[in-house]
C-alpha cells in the first residue's frame, strides 16, 4: 500500500492543475481498494453546496452536476463530523440522501474520509462498494493519507480562481492565499520566483528571451556535467561497489541518450528558458519510473532527478541568471533569503511572498527594515507557477491576492492611498527629540546590517546603530571574507554614523542563518552550534573578525563590541579574552587601536537569571527579544506552524524584561532593547514603563514609534506595565493595549486603514 500511495502521491504533484489530480486520485483509488466508485467532493463555500468534482464509477456527466445542499446527505454528515465515516451499509444511516443523476444503484459499502486544510473542510473523498463491506482500517487511513495531500493543491486551486473558474465567470470571487504578516503595508506588482541554486522542482516557468543562447547553455551544461560524472567515476571507482559504479555509466549514457537531451531542446526551441525545459523533461521522465511497479525501477526516477540536478548546477554556472526584475517586483519563494531581497535593485521590491518562515524571521525583519510588505508562512504557495503572475501582498493581513480582478484591485488602490495619508502624519514627527510627553528622553537606535547598503533608511534619525548584524557579507560569498575586506564594511558604517555609537554584534550564524560554504547539520539549529558557540570554537574565523573591527574602529573610535546567544558566564570571559588579543596584536603591529566598550545580548532564559552578574562583566546590555522569545515560549521562530503562539508580549516574556532590568539596571551603565519588540510601538511603551530608555530598531519603525511615545506620559506607560503584568496571556495584553491606544485616538497608527480592511474580514 505504502509504495501504490507513494507513486499515487508523485503523479498527483506532477498533474498540471486540480482537475488532472482529482481524476488521478479517483482512477487510483479505486483500483486501489478494488472499490465500484471513487468520487470527490468539493465544498462550494459561496453556493453553500457539496459538489461532485471528480469519479470514477459513477456516471461522467454527473461531474459538476450534483450538488448537495450543504450538510445534506452522508457526504453532509463527513463534512460536518471532520472525521471519517466507514459504514458497511449506508442506505440504513440516517443520513443516507439517495442521488439519482449520478446513475446510482444503492450502494451499501462506504467510506468518506474529510479532505482537511488549517481545521477547515474543503471536501471528502470517498469510496464505495455494491455489496455490503465495512472497509479495512488500513485503507481508512491509505484514504486519510490522500486526502491530506490533496487539501493543499485544493486550497492552491481556491486562491488562483482555477476552481472558480470549474464554475464559469459569474462565479469569480477575490481568492487569496493566506499566510502570517511578516511586514505590514500594500504591495502590488509582478512575481519574481526566488529559488536556490540546483533546486531543480522550484525551477519557474519562463519563456527564453534567445533561445539559441539557451540551446548553446544546455548543451554546455550536459558536456560538463558528462565530464564531471566521468571524473568521480574515476575517482570513487576503486572504493564503491560494483552497483554504484554502473550508476556512472547509466548516468553518462543517459547525457548522450536522444531521448532526454532532445526533449529538452524541443521545449526550448518552442520558447521555454533551459531551466524550465530541463525541469520539465526530468518531470516527465520520472513519471514514466514512478509508475512501475518493480521497486528497483521506480528507483531510478530518483536518480534521474538527481541527474537533472546535477546538469541545472552546470547550468546556473554557464548563464548567470539574468534576473530580470520588474519595476514593481514581488519576490515570491519557498524560502526567501535576505541576499535574493539584496539582489533586487532598489527601489522595485513592492512586496515579499515565503512559503515558510514567519513574522519573526529574518527575512521579515529585513522587509520591515526596507518597509515592505511582506507574507510568511503561506504553506500552499505553489511556486513554480507563479513567476510573471500579477500579485496583491497585503501585509496587514497576511494575504496574497493571485491575479486579482480590477474590484480588488481597486480596493488595494484605495487602501494604499490611506496608508500614504497615514504615512504624511507620521513625517511630522522627522528631527523632532524622541521623548515622551512629559520629556523622558528614549533615544531610537537603529539595527541595520542585514543589507548590503543602508541607502540612507533611518541614518538622520537615529541616535546611532544599537545593533549591526554582520551575517550578511558572510552569507554572500562563498568563502569567509577576509580581514580586509571585512573591515572596509564595518568602516563604511562607523564612518556614516560618527560620532554616534554603533555597536557591531559578532557572527550569529547558525540557527535560521547558515553559511552556503560551512554546512551545520543539526536537527535542532537553533538549540545548537549558534552564535558565540561557533566564534568560541572558531577562534580564528573570530579573531579576524576582532581585528577588523578594531581596525574599522581607527579614527572613529565609535565602535562598540556585541557578544550575542550568550548562555554562560565563561563565554563571556573567553570572548573577552580573545578581544584582548586582537587589540594586542594590533597594537603591536603598529595599528592605534583603541579598547571599545564590549556588550552582551541577553536573547536565552540562562542569560536573565544570570543578568546581573554578566552586568558586572560587561560596559552595556541589549536585550534580543526575539530570541528570548522563542527559547522562553518554546516556539521555533521561523516555523509557521507555531507562529501564531510566538508573541513578545506574553506575560511570560514581560516578567523576564522586569527581572532583567531590575538586577542589571545597578551593575551596568547602558542597557537597550535591539529585539523587534522595540519597533513595535505598543511593547516599546511597555519597555518604556519598565525603565528601559534606549530602543533599537528597524528603519521602518523609526518614526512610527517615536510619534507614540510623543503622545504619551511617563506615568501612563508605567501604569500600563502594571496592567499587563496581571494578564493571563498575550491577547489579554494586546487588548489592553490596543484599548490604550483607541482611549488617546493612536489606534488608527497601530493598525492603519483598519476600517477598509474590516469590510472584507
Ligand atoms: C534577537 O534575537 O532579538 C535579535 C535582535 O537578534 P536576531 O534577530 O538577529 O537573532
Ligand atoms: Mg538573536
Amino acid at each position: 500500500m505504502l509504495e501504490i500511495l507513494r507513486s499515487i502521491v508523485q503523479e498527483v504533484n506532477d498533474a498540471p492543475d486540480l482537475r488532472a489530480a482529482l481524476e488521478i486520485i479517483v482512477r487510483r483509488v479505486k483500483q486501489a481498494v478494488g472499490a465500484d466508485v471513487c468520487s470527490v467532493y468539493l465544498t462550494d463555500f459561496d453556493e453553500q453546496e457539496h459538489i461532485l468534482r471528480a469519479t470514477d464509477g459513477l456516471r461522467h456527466q454527473a461531474v459538476d452536476r450534483v450538488r448537495l445542499p450543504l450538510g445534506k446527505g452522508l457526504i453532509g454528515f463527513v463534512c460536518a463530523r471532520a472525521e471519517p465515516v466507514n459504514l458497511a451499509d449506508a442506505p440504513a444511516h440516517p443520513s443516507y440522501h439517495f442521488v439519482t443523476e449520478t446513475g446510482e444503484q444503492p450502494y451499501h459499502g462506504f467510506l468518506g474520509v474529510p479532505i482537511i486544510q488549517n481545521r477547515r473542510v474543503l471536501g471528502v473523498l470517498v469510496v464505495r462498494q455494491q455489496k455490503p463491506r465495512k472497509f479495512a482500517e488500513l485503507e481508512e487511513t491509505f484514504l486519510m493519507t490522500l486526502a491530506s495531500q490533496l487539501a493543499g493543491a485544493i486550497t492552491h486551486a481556491m486562491a488562483s480562481g482555477e476552481l472558480a473558474a470549474m464554475e464559469g465567470a459569474k462565479h469569480r470571487q477575490r481568492r487569496f492565499m493566506s499566510g502570517r504578516s511578516g511586514s505590514p503595508g500594500v504591495g502590488m506588482g509582478v512575481a519574481v520566483v526566488a529559488f536556490k541554486s540546483a533546486e531543480l522542482h522550484l525551477v519557474p516557468d519562463r519563456k527564453a528571451d534567445d533561445p539559441e543562447r539557451e540551446e548553446e547553455s544546455f548543451l554546455t551544461a550536459v558536456e560538463s556535467s558528462r565530464h564531471e560524472i566521468m571524473r568521480l567515476k574515476e575517482r570513487l571507482g576503486d572504493s564503491l561497489p560494483e552497483e554504484e559504479v554502473v550508476l556512472f555509466d547509466a548516468w553518462s549514457m543517459m547525457l548522450r541518450s536522444d531521448s532526454l537531451v532532445n526533449s529538452v531542446l524541443k521545449l526550448i526551441r518552442e520558447g521555454c528558458w533551459a531551466p524550465s525545459a530541463l525541469r520539465r523533461t526530468i518531470e516527465e521522465h520520472c513519471r514514466v519510473f514512478d509508475k512501475m511497479e518493480d521497486p528497483y525501477m521506480r528507483e531510478r526516477a530518483a536518480d534521474i532527478r538527481e541527474l537533472g540536478r546535477r546538469i541545472l548546477s552546470h547550468l546556473q554556472r554557464e548563464e548567470r541568471w539574468s534576473e530580470d526584475y520588474p519595476a514593481q517586483t514581488v519576490l515570491v519563494g519557498e524560502e526567501v533569503s535576505a541576499v535574493q531581497i539584496a539582489e533586487v535593485p532598489t527601489g522595485r521590491l513592492v512586496g515579499i511572498v515565503s512559503a515558510t518562515g514567519s513574522s519573526s524571521s529574518h527575512v521579515a525583519i529585513l522587509a520591515r527594515a526596507f518597509g515592505v510588505p511582506a507574507i510568511m508562512g503561506v504553506s500552499d504557495l505553489q511556486v513554480s507557477r507563479l513567476e510573471g503572475r500579477e500579485l496583491i501582498v497585503d501585509g496587514y493581513r497576511g494575504r496574497v491576492f493571485l491575479d486579482p480582478p480590477p474590484s480588488v484591485f481597486d480596493e488595494y488602490r484605495k487602501l494604499a492611498e490611506e496608508v500614504r495619508a497615514q504615512s504624511a502624519e507620521i513625517e511630522l514627527v522627522k528631527g523632532l527629540p524622541s521623548q515622551t510627553a512629559d520629556g523622558c528622553r528614549v533615544p531610537l537606535y537603529l539595527n541595520t546590517g542585514l543589507v548590503f547598503e543602508m541607502g540612507g533608511l533611518g541614518v538622520d534619525e537615529a541616535e546611532g546603530v544599537g545593533l549591526y548584524r554582520t551575517e550578511l557579507p558572510f552569507m554572500v560569498r562563498d568563502r569567509f571574507p577576509s580581514e580586509d575586506v571585512q573591515m572596509s564594511n564595518y568602516q563604511r558604517v562607523l564612518k556614516l554614523f560618527h560620532p554616534r555609537p554603533v555597536i557591531l554584534r559578532t557572527l550569529d550564524i547558525g540557527g535560521d542563518k547558515p553559511l552556503p560554504y560551512f554546512p551545520i547539520n543539526e536537527s535542532n539549529p537553533f538549540l545548537g552550534w549558534r552564535g558565540i558557540r561557533i566564534s568560541l570554537d572558531h577562534p580564528e574565523i573570530f579573531l579576524t573578525q576582532l581585528r577588523a573591527m578594531l581596525r574599522a574602529a581607527v579614527g572613529f573610535n565609535n565602535l562598540r563590541i556585541m557578544l550575542p546567544m550568550i548562555s554562560r558566564v565563561s563565554e563571556v570571559v573567553d570572548a573577552k579574552t580573545l578581544i584582548q588579543q586582537a587589540y594586542d596584536e594590533l597594537v603591536q603591529e603598529g595599528h592605534p587601536v583603541q579598547m571599545p566598550m564590549i556588550g552582551v545580548m541577553i536573547e536565552v532564559p540562562a542569560a536573565v537569571f544570570q543578568a546581573g552578574t554578566l552586568a558586572r562583566l560587561v560596559d552595556f546590555i541589549s536585550l534580543g527579544t526575539n530570541d528570548l522569545t522563542q527559547y522562553l515560549l518554546a516556539v521555533d521562530r521561523n516555523n509557521p506552524s507555531v507562529a501564531d503562539i510566538f508573541d513578545d508580549m506574553h506575560p511570560s516574556v514581560l516578567k523576564a524584561l522586569m527581572q532583567v532590568m531590575r538586577d542589571a539596571k545597578p551593575h551596568v551603565e547602558e542597557i537597550s532593547v535591539c529585539g523587534e519588540m522595540a519597533g513595535n510601538p505598543l511593547s516599546a511603551l511597555l519597555l518604556v514603563g519598565m525603565g528601559y530608555r534606549k530602543l533599537s530598531m528597524s528603519a521602518g519603525s523609526l518614526l512610527r514609534v517615536k510619534h507614540i511615545l510623543r503622545q504619551v506620559n511617563l506615568g501612563f506607560a508605567e501604569y500600563l506595565v502594571m496592567s499587563a503584568l496581571r494578564c493571563e496571556d498575550a491577547k489579554a495584553v494586546h487588548a489592553l493595549m490596543e484599548g490604550a491606544m483607541q482611549e488617546i485616538g493612536l489606534l488608527h497608527l497601530i493598525r492603519p486603514a483598519t476600517e477598509a480592511l474590516a469590510r472584507d474580514a
